[in-house]
């Protein structure tokens, strides 16, 4: 059973129909929130993946932020301004969906499922290997898929020499599943680690591999979108950069 996994599409239309052509056939989606946010197409986004088969799929920290569950003060004045561009233009049908997705971890062919962490599952970032060895503790499968910080990467468990690594894997290198292992496929619609391709991931269930992929698509029109909705720049700027 070959299993799609991808988070953080942030709205990005474009992205995602790269992704999705890129990856081929898959028996199930893996999604791990934060459907919209930052991107122009938060209901096309929310339109097409809820209509895929075999589709899991979690809540995000900016899935939660259009619902409307925190102040506005917290947020900047970029991120407010994004908020209320989202507020007049996320349909009801799409909030409500957004509001069923799964605020906690949920496991899925022995594989836990979160968008932050198993500790934190909407809020918390794995960014280091403290925060990672954490972690290891608060979840009971062997391995972990998490989303939230836009970085394709991995943090490994040595159990032998109590040793938490994190590696930074090859797009197109097939893993092989061994220790135990926290996954982050990257992000599809905003990567933060200074490579523009759409990024996601194929997890063979029987073979026990992952495999982090890459894929080019069409930022300069989903830009030319942002600006036309009169989003802020920076949102547009950053996806050249992959950060
Ligand atoms: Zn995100």
């Amino acid at each position: 059973m070959r299993v799609l996994v991808l988070s953080d599409i942030h709205a990005n239309l474009t992205a995602l129909e790269a992704v999705l052509a890129d990856a081929g056939d898959t028996d199930e989606i893996w999604c791990l929130g934060d459907l919209v946010g930052y991107g122009p197409d938060p209901n096309e986004v929310v339109e097409r993946m809820r209509a895929m088969p075999h589709l899991t799929c979690m809540l995000g920290n900016h899935d939660v932020a259009a619902m409307g569950g925190m102040e506005m003060e917290v947020f900047n004045t970029e991120a407010r301004r994004s908020l209320q561009w989202q507020k007049k233009t996320i349909t009801e049908d799409t909030l409500n969906y957004l509001k069923s997705l799964p605020d906690q971890t949920i496991i899925k062919q022995g594989v836990s499922l979160v968008h932050g962490s198993p500790r934190d599952p909407v809020w918390e970032y794995i960014l280091n290997t403290l925060v990672a060895r954490l972690n290891f503790a608060a979840f009971e499968t062997d391995f972990c898929f998490v989303g939230h910080t836009h970085n394709q990467c991995m943090f490994k468990l040595d159990t032998k020499r109590d040793r938490v690594s994190l590696e930074i894997p090859k797009p197109g290198v097939v893993l092989e599943m061994t220790s135990r292992a926290i996954f982050n496929p990257g992000s599809v619609g905003q990567p933060r680690d200074r490579d523009p391709r759409a990024a996601y991931a194929i997890y063979d269930v029987e073979k026990q591999t992952w495999e982090p992929r890459r894929v080019e698509y069409d930022i300069l029109a989903v830009q030319k979108r942002i600006r036309d909705a009169g989003l802020p720049d920076k949102h547009a700027a950053r996806l050249a950069e992959g950060w």
